[in-house]
Parts: structure tokens; sequence; C-alpha cells
């Protein structure tokens, strides 16, 4: 007997998980571990917590516990904007004409608009509970300050973003927002910090890079009282916190019986990628099950396509620990691009060596490609996709034509990380057909990696 899949599957507020699923327990081939930048050899807890919130780290550092308890305080949040809604696709199906089911996770219901918030919370709680007074960090295109001066207000914490100046003066909104929640947010390069001077010395005028509102968050957490470093991406701790993700979808679907075939998820730190297919990857390397699972990278910016598999930098500045993981070289610039969550050099070390043990392939795929797949999206299933987002929405389409072809009626499972409202500027670029696609030469990345240090 099969039921009627109705548009929206919601869970009830009882049917939220209660514990994070953390995937490395069940990884044979562990994550390498992060190495100390000073000594070169795997930090400890004591050395990182001058930097990150104690509980924070030792998740970071753990790598055997199956599940850990959601604290009530954390649930009592998410119960704002979470169980978030799996959709089926039909009217997508529809327009495709194709006998694949296509679901899509909806994380963009909440003020912050992606889902950032997921981890944002847990890290502002962990930090209150600590007894900190605040926490700093950078934001890029800003979906990250945003979601974390949300959860800093929630739990009266003080929130420093640094935003990479081009973003400040561009995105006038996202930084508004972050200081109607309280949050103080300066341009970085700024001239509060030791770094940030070193560089409006050295480089007169520079609109900054993530790289560098990096080094100057760190200097600041490690230069006040009470303060820690917080970051919304690449940590094995944010993939833990966005497990919430995957262990939901999984929820949804053992509900109707439905066996996802074909997991997809746009791929910049892999946090809502790692998050999104955490307890189906387990499945994998328990042996109980099998999934096809695609990461979607920018082609401006492939780190698990055309990257190395190396120990590197998180930052530019070397200040945070060393990762192993698909990198491009933490100098590296990718071109101008406006999937701005999408544009950092290296991958999570989680999702890396889940990628180099073959239990997913990537795809990179350009932008305007990714932009007329959101257009196509927005245009029949209403929602306005961020571009990171769009980058899932376009393989999950290729995919669902594929099965036109081959007449498959696939279950095709995606995340739609977030809403496009603050990216009208690149909605523009799209519609007056002034879109870049530029792809890195392969003498670019190798000169990046060329820099890559020795470990
Ligand atoms: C930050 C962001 C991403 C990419 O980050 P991951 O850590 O790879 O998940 C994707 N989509 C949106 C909307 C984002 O804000």
């Amino acid at each position: 007997m099969s039921m009627e899949i109705p548009y929206k599957i919601y869970l009830e507020e009882k049917e939220m998980p209660a514990q994070w699923y953390n995937v490395r327990a069940d990884m044979a081939n562990k994550p390498a571990p992060l190495l100390n930048p000073g000594t070169m050899q795997p930090i400890t807890l004591d050395e990182l917590k001058p930097v990150f919130c104690e509980e924070l780290a030792r998740q970071e550092l753990d790598d055997t516990t199956p599940y850990i308890d959601i604290p009530e305080e954390i649930r009592s949040f998410y119960k704002m904007y979470r169980p978030s809604p799996l959709t089926r696709a039909y009217c997508l199906e529809k327009a495709l004409d194709t006998p694949a089911h296509i679901y899509y996770k909806f994380e963009g219901n909440n003020t912050s608009g992606s889902h950032k918030l997921n981890s944002a919370i847990a890290q502002a709680y962990y930090a209150k509970q600590e007894g900190l007074k605040g926490v700093t960090t950078e934001t890029g295109a800003g979906q990250w300050g945003t979601a974390l001066s949300m959860a800093c207000s929630y739990f009266d914490l003080d929130c420093q973003v640094y935003m990479v100046k081009v973003s400040y003066e561009q995105k006038p909104f996202r930084r508004e927002v972050m200081r109607t929640y309280g949050a103080k947010v300066t341009p970085s390069p700024s001239m509060d910090t030791n770094v940030g001077r070193k560089i409006n010395q050295e480089f007169p005028g520079t609109t900054g890079s993530l790289g560098c509102a990096i080094s100057e968050a760190v200097e600041a957490a490690t230069s006040q009282d009470g303060y820690r470093y917080v970051l919304g991406s690449v940590l094995s701790q944010v993939l833990l916190h966005q497990s919430i993700i995957g262990l939901e979808t999984k929820t949804a679907l053992d509900k109707y019986g439905i066996k996802a075939d074909l997991i997809i998820g746009c791929a910049g730190g892999g946090s809502n990628l790692g998050g999104l297919i955490s307890p189906f990857a387990g499945e994998m390397l328990r042996g109980e099950a099998d999934y096809q699972i695609i990461a979607v990278e920018p082609a401006s910016c492939p780190s698990l396509t055309r990257g190395s598999y190396r120990y590197d930098f998180c930052d530019t500045g070397k200040v945070c620990p060393l990762a192993k993981m698909y990198t491009l070289g933490s100098g590296f610039i990718p071109s101008a691009n406006h999937a701005g969550g999408l544009r950092y050099h290296g991958m999570s070390s989680v999702v890396s060596q889940l990628y180099e043990d073959g239990y997913l392939e990537a795809r990179s795929v350009g932008q305007t490609e990714v932009f007329r797949a959101a257009q196509q999206f927005a245009r029949v299933e209403g929602i306005l996709p961020a571009p990171e987002s769009s980058h899932a929405i376009l393989v999950a389409i290729d995919e669902a034509l594929k099965c036109k072809e081959t007449g498959e009626e696939k279950n095709i499972v995606f995340v739609l990380t977030g809403t496009g409202y603050f990216d009208m500027v690149a909605y523009q670029k799209f519609n007056d057909g002034d879109m870049s696609d530029y792809i890195p030469t392969d003498a670019e990345i190798k000169a990046s990696l060329a820099k890559l240090p020795t470990v």
C-alpha cells in the first residue's frame, strides 16, 4: 500500500531530534586531526581553549561519541522555526515532466534566511553556559553574522562581527539586520586590531577578504577578557549541529516509507551538505544502506573537484589551526561570484575524508546555469532561492531530466539552504545578462597550491 505524499511533510514538534549525530563515530578512517599552527602537532583541548568555547572544543575533538544530547534551551529555540518542512516538488516535477520524485528540505524559514542558525544557536548557548561575555566572528556575505547576532541576542551575549569591507558597503541591509539584533559590525580590515592596521597599511584602500576578517575576529577574541571566537562552517562541531537537517529529513522520509536514492547538497565549507548526509552516510559506513551523494560547488571555487587533499591553513592570517582537507590554498582568491557562502578555499575535513573514501561524488557548476536553475525553481515552486542553494537545485534538475530519459523513478533529495532576498544585485546581473563565468586556470590553482605548508 502506498500512502499519498503531501506537498509538505511536516514533522511534529515531538519528532524533532533530541540528539545530534556525530558521523565521525562511524567512520573507519577518521578525519585527520587539527594541527597547532605553532608546533604543527595535533592540537589539544587546552590549546583550543583560549580561542574556542570549551564545550565546543570538546565536540571538535570528539571522534567517537555517536549521539550528543541537544540541550533543552537549544531545542526551545529550534522549536521557533523547526522542524523545517520537507517539500515534495510536485510543481517542478510536472514542469520537468520527469518520473523522478524530488524532495527539498527548506532551511530558509527563519529571519537569518539560512541553515546557519542551527549552529549559531548552539555555539551561543555553550558560550553563555561557560559564563562568557561575548563572541567574535567574521562574516563574508553576511548570512553567518546575521544568524549569530540572532542567537546572541536570544542568550544576551555580546556579538562582534568583522564583516568583509566590500560586503559591509554593498550589503547595508544585512548589516542593519545584525545591528537590529544588537551586534557590533565592523568593516574589515579595521583599525581596531593589530592585524587590521597592518593590512590597511600594507594595502591602502583594500576592500578586505574573509581570511583577513577571520584573523581580526580571532585577535579580538583572544585580546578581550571573556570572549571567544566562533565559526559558521568547516569545523566538525558545525557539521554536528547541522546533522539536525539530515536527521529530520530521514525521519520525514521514513514516516512515508520513502527511500532516498540520490542526495544532493551545495558545498561551501561543507556544513549543510555534511549535516544533511550525516545519518545517510552513517548507514553507508555501517553497511546498512547505499545512497548516491553529490556535493555541488561553484566552478569558480572548486575545492573538491580540482583542489588537493592536504593540510592547509583555515585562514589567510594563518592563526587558526591547520586542517587536512580538500583545498585550493588559503591564499586562493576566487573570482567575483555571487554565491558568497561558497567562496571558501577549503572543505570540511569530515566531508573531505568521506569524499576521499568514495562515499560521495562532487560536481562543479557555472554561475549562469545556476541562476537559470534558480529562476526556473522560483517560477514553479514559489520560493526565491539563495544563489548558494541554487547549486543544489541545478544538479537536482539535471538528474531529474536524466530520469526522464531512462524512465527511472528515483527519489532525489536536496537541501534548499536559504532564501535569496539579499542577493538581488546578483539576480539583477543575471536578468541583465551581465553574469561572469570565470573559471580558474590550472596554472592559477597550481600556483596557489604551491604555497601550501609542508607538514
Ligand atoms: C553559508 C551558506 C552555504 C554554504 O555553507 P556550507 O557550510 O557549505 O553549508 C550554503 N547556502 C547558504 C544559504 C549559506 O548561507
